[in-house]
């Protein structure tokens, strides 16, 4: 059996921030990092963007209180403000650590790191390397987890968490290469899996966001919470779903309807096309639902709106935003410097996840700890973004609960034996699993049953919803489900074989959805991301709360946690 210290699944800001954490604060530890894809090429890569901090490079009167309260606010008062104010305070810490690690932020004419307008944030305060930030600060990480002697499993795929009498004991593990098993015990779990945007069919993430580390908590019997918020980013490219980052708005860009109307001026006066993402994106999915989205011919009725950077100008729109141009020039064939890009709300962010304390220990119940067992990142919800998440923030909870929660782990396992566990039990376990799943005699491929799955969640837990539609959907995908049994594998192989870990993720992909839906529906209010058609209102005394969904193969249950508040008293949202 293989033992370490620590091991981390999830190569991606948060798991890699919290490795050289914990190398830090104790270099004799044994860590290890496993991660189903290379580490650099965890979905971290992608981010565009930027992080948000402040820094007050551009803006003097900036504070990490406005910073707070603009999180607070954006996430429609669900956020736990004791984690907010964390985040917002640590933040200029670990920008500042990132720059001394090496990450090459860009500058202002003086040399100090920029900082640009995002959705949400009162203050021009998102540090960025062009529209690439995700891709140099994951580089650097990397190169100091070899630096500090971290250990990375890398193309393993995790797809069991041992969890007995209540503590994470480990974890089981399948190379991709040859097929092989292997179990590891730890002192401490960490799960930083990431999101799970494949569970719907458009979306900006990479194909390993499907939420393996959030099914793999729930099948063990740990609670999940928030998860009825997805975010919608506003401005996917149409039709392929991939991001066009905020930033580009951030830099000056207009949305406009078939009329030519800048019609944000109708939803958020003030911020235009800077209000939050819940926001924009459903008032991008109104203005098509009126008729006045936009055909690619260019007539109206159509599926999209406009994105138009035209009168930014050429050197703008290549120095600040050129991975934007370049996707929307290679993708859909569209020189943004002569034509608006055709883009709709895409699915981008997971705001709930696996619930933990501000050290990053997972929750057991609303009250209660699970030993072991830690979270940071996009899996993990400490509720920071509540109900709606601010763009440039989630590399933030990345690097800084990354930060916390590696020091936490750091100081847990000095009075922690490494568990006894059977080995022999778990192998033989999964790798029956893995058999039957060979075996299967089935007469329905993977990605037909995976696309099905995906349109229902889009169609029945989309945007706009209601008890009617989730429902519905509800009891399609129980349907899909029960077909699960009928998929067949063409390669039964050992080698290399990413059937099985489709058919691995497509499991993963039901269960997170399944407990989406049913989370979504007992919320009967709209609050943030979350838009019931027949609940229209927020409902403070009914909804103030979070949600805990604890899955079985029976259904879900869910209870409800109240939500933290210090400084920052409920209010109306406008903007
Ligand atoms: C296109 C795009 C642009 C974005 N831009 C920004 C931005 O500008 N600013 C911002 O703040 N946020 C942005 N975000 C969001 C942000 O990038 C992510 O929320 C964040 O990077 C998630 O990091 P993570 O470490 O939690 O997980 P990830 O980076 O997703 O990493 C997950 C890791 O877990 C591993 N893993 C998962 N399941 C398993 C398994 N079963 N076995 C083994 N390993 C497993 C994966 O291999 C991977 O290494 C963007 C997101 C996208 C999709």
């Amino acid at each position: 059996m293989l033992e370490h210290d620590v091991i981390i699944v999830g190569g991606g800001l948060a798991g890699c921030r919290a490795a050289v954490e914990i190398a830090r604060t104790d270099p004799s530890l044994k860590v290890a990092v496993v991660a189903k894809t290379h580490p650099i090429r965890s979905h971290s890569v992608a981010a565009q963007g930027g992080i948000a901090a402040t820094l007050k490079n551009v803006d003097s009167t900036d504070s990490w209180e406005a910073h707070a309260f603009d999180t607070v606010k954006g996430s429609d008062y669900l956020a736990d403000q004791d984690a907010v104010e964390l985040l917002t305070q640590e933040a200029p810490n670990v920008v500042i650590d990132l720059e001394h690690m090496g990450v090459l932020f860009s500058r202002l004419p003086d040399g100090r790191i920029a900082q640009r307008a995002f959705g949400g944030h009162s203050h021009n305060r998102t540090c960025y390397a062009a529209d690439k930030t995700g891709h140099a600060i994951l580089h650097e990480l990397v190169n100091n987890l070899r630096r500090y002697g971290v250990q990375i499993y890398d193309e393993w795929y995790v797809l069991r968490l041992i969890v007995e009498e209540g503590q994470a004991k480990g974890i089981v593990m399948y190379r991709l290469q040859d097929g092989q098993l292997a179990v590891v015990r730890a002192k401490a779990v960490m799960f930083a899996t990431g999101g799970y945007g494949r569970v719907f069919n458009t979306t900006s993430n990479d194909f390993a966001s499907t939420g393996d580390g959030l099914a793999m908590a729930a099948v063990a019997g740990l609670p999940l919470e928030d998860m009825e918020f997805v975010q919608f980013h506003p401005t996917g490219l149409y039709p392929v779903g991939v991001l066009i980052s905020e930033a580009v708005r951030g830099e000056g860009a207009y949305l406009i309807n078939a009329d030519g109307d800048r019609f944000m001026a109708n939803y958020a006066p003030s911020r235009m096309e800077l209000a939050p993402r819940d926001i924009t994106s459903r008032a991008i999915a109104r203005e098509i639902r009126a008729g006045r989205g936009i055909h690619p011919d260019g007539s109206a009725g159509g599926p999209f709106v406009y994105l138009d950077l035209r009168h930014m100008g050429r050197e703008k729109i290549m120095s600040r935003v050129p991975f934007c141009w370049e996707e929307a020039h290679r993708l859909v064939g569209v020189d943004a410097v002569e034509q608006p890009m055709p883009v709709r709300p895409t699915v981008h962010y997971s705001m709930g996840g696996i619930p933990v304390n501000t050290q990053g220990q997972v929750r057991s119940s609303p009250d209660g700890l699970v030993e072991g067992f830690f979270a940071a990142g996009e899996a993990a919800c400490v509720s920071v973004h509540g109900a709606n998440r601010l763009g440039s923030n989630s590399l933030l909870e990345c690097v800084v609960y990354g930060k916390l929660t590696g020091s936490a782990i750091a100081h847990y396992v000095q009075n922690r034996k490494l568990p006894t566990l059977d080995e022999q039990r778990y192998l033989t376990e999964v790798s029956q699993q893995i058999q039957s799943l060979l075996d299967q005699a089935g007469t329905c491929r993977i990605h037909q049953l995976r696309q099905a799955f995906q349109d229902t969640m889009t169609q029945y837990c989309g945007v706009f919803r209601t008890e009617a539609l989730m429902s519905e959907g509800l009891t399609q995908i129980q349907n899909l489900q029960q077909q699960y049994p009928q998929i067949y594998l063409d390669d039964r192989g050992k080698c290399w074989n990413t059937e099985i870990i489709e058919a691995l993720e497509l499991r993963n992909l039901m269960i997170v959805g399944q407990i989406i839906l049913s989370a979504a529906l007992n919320r009967q209010e709209s609050r943030g991301a979350h838009f019931r058609e027949d609940y229209p209102q927020r409902d403070d005394p009914g909804f103030l709360k979070h949600t805990f969904a604890y899955y079985s193969p029976a259904g879900i249950d869910l209870s409800y946690r109240p939500v933290t508040i210090t400084r920052f008293a409920p209010q109306e949202r406008k903007y």
